[in-house]
């Protein structure tokens, strides 16, 4: 297995590491179970990944819980090293520790791993009814900057400022990043989301960067689209839209959108991925903790995540048996769990998906 070998350049940004499939050697990601749901929905992936014989082996990893002074946060040093030392993993929900004094979890996680495109595709699941059919979108949403910077301070009372930093560097990178995956994965429109009619330093500098990139994608088609607009498109023509590419904040927004149109929270994955091919995949949801324990969980959105974890490691046949499988088994109806109208637990569920493999 050739671990970690990728092409040079901005393309090994985007992230495929290049593995001999032919060999089946088993590849170490890591695996963070989380927290309220987050333990149930992991057994089924590994349950699944299992019975598809999908070579991989879990170096499974659990958040402390206690502050780590070497990260000021509750993801330890280990977690992390076991991440850098993988190159890969999947990540269920984790409660958000409140408090003050410490980093975030999942702003730990992203800093820390350089973690600077979070790509989320949502697309119409067969057999599963929701207002519009045959969305086959993908956002690309810059990671790392813009309002999420924490740079935040009071003036005087009552007055505060929150800085939003956009950078040409993590802008190009982003915008690079959007147009290699829309030209590997054969799809045919990018479009730059922004508000750079008001916000004409920052947005005008994320806007220039897309564009200078476009011009190295020319068989890609290239649009700009202001966000405000964007969110009436996404709710009245959703199919006009292919990658979508933007900054941080409307990046957080927007694709949750994108998920209440195909269906909802259960079922849309999502990767992070990192400089080098280093990647964090992680289903979009929190841990849900009105069901947990409950075997009421639906574990699509981190099966999915999984499969778009094989895909990244071009462990594509599996990937392609694991995702069958799962919308079979939604197309089919007959074992959905509650989220998606149905009876089933997530057990039932998970076995309806292996019965199919
Ligand atoms: P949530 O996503 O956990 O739940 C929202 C609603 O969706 C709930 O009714 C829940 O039952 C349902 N739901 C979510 N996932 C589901 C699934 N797989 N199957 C069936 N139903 C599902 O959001 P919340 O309640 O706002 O947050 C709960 C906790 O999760 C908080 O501590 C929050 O900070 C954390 N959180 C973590 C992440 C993450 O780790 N990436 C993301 C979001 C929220």
């Amino acid at each position: 297995v050739l671990r970690g070998l990728q092409a040079g350049g901005p393309s090994s940004s985007s992230g495929v590491a290049v593995r001999a499939v032919s060999t089946q050697a088993p590849i170490t990601a890591t695996l963070f179970p989380g927290d309220g749901i987050g333990p149930e929905i992991a057994d089924a992936v590994r349950e699944i990944f299992e019975a598809a014989k999908a070579p991989i082996q879990w170096d499974v990893q659990h958040i402390g819980k206690e502050v780590d002074p070497r990260t000021n946060s509750f993801v330890t040093r280990e977690n992390l090293d076991s991440v850098l030392r993988n190159r890969i993993g999947l990540k269920g929900p984790m409660t958000t520790p409140i408090g003050k004094g410490f980093r975030s979890l999942n702003l730990t996680l992203r800093k820390e791993l350089q973690l600077y495109a979070n790509v989320r595709p949502c697309l119409s699941i067969p057999g599963y009814k929701t207002r519009y059919d045959g969305i086959n979108l993908v956002t690309i949403r810059e990671n790392t900057e813009g309002e999420y910077s924490g740079l935040e301070h009071e003036v005087v009372p009552g007055v505060v400022e929150s800085l939003k930093v956009i950078t040409r560097v993590a802008s190009t990178r982003v915008a690079e990043f959007a147009f290699d995956y829309a030209r590997r994965h054969g799809r045919k429109k990018v479009t730059a989301v922004h508000k750079a009619n008001i916000m004409k330093l920052a947005d005008g500098l994320f806007i220039k960067c897309c564009r200078e990139v476009s011009e190295r994608y020319p068989e890609i088609e290239y649009e700009e689209m202001i966000v405000d607009n964007t969110c009436m498109q996404l709710v009245t023509r959703p199919t006009q839209f292919d990658v979508m590419c933007m900054p941080n904040l409307y990046g957080d927004i927007i694709s949750d959108l994108c998920a209440g149109l195909i269906g909802g929270l259960g079922l849309t994955p999502s990767g992070n991925i990192g400089a080098n091919g280093l990647a964090l995949m992680e289903a979009v949801h929190g841990t849900a903790p009105d069901i947990a324990g409950k075997d009421m969980a639906n574990p699509t959105a981190l099966l999915l995540s999984g499969v778009m974890m094989l895909r990244h490691l071009n462990l594509t046949g599996h990937a392609d048996m694991i995702e069958k499988a799962c919308l079979g088994t939604i197309a089919e109806g007959r074992y959905l769990t509650r989220d998606l109208g149905g009876k089933s637990g997530t057990s039932d569920f998970t076995r309806a998906i292996i019965g199919r493999l």
